[in-house]
């Protein structure tokens, strides 16, 4: 579905659906970006169990057992489909989808 800019462009929107847990790095450069809140970073642990979302006061590291962070999509409803966490990604390791993709 297109829709327009205030100058009447065509925007199409794309929908964040899916961030690569394997290739993620947790750089947080997507988070800050999102108007919307909808990834959380989450910690993960030396066997790939999930310790639980990072917060700014978790300096702990999750008792010592944290091993690294990947971004989760946490509200892939609220996504207004800008793409500014696509271009900041230095990974890339996003999808996202139209909402004719979605819909076939
Ligand atoms: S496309 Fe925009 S609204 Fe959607 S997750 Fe990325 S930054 Fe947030
Ligand atoms: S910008 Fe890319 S690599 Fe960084 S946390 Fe977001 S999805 Fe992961």
């Amino acid at each position: 579905m297109t829709h327009k800019t205030r100058d009447g462009s065509e925007w199409t929107p794309s929908y964040l659906t899916a961030i690569d847990p394997v290739t993620c790095i947790g750089c947080g450069r997507c988070f800050k970006v999102c108007p919307q809140g909808v990834m959380t970073l989450y910690g993960v642990d030396d066997e790939g169990k999930i310790l639980g979302a990072v917060t700014q006061d978790d300096e702990d590291g999750f008792d010592g057992d944290l091993n690294r962070k990947i971004m989760a999509v946490e509200h892939p409803g609220s996504c207004i489909g800008c793409n500014a966490c696509s271009r900041v990604c230095p990974k890339n390791c996003q999808t996202h989808q139209t909402a004719e993709s979605m819909a076939a």
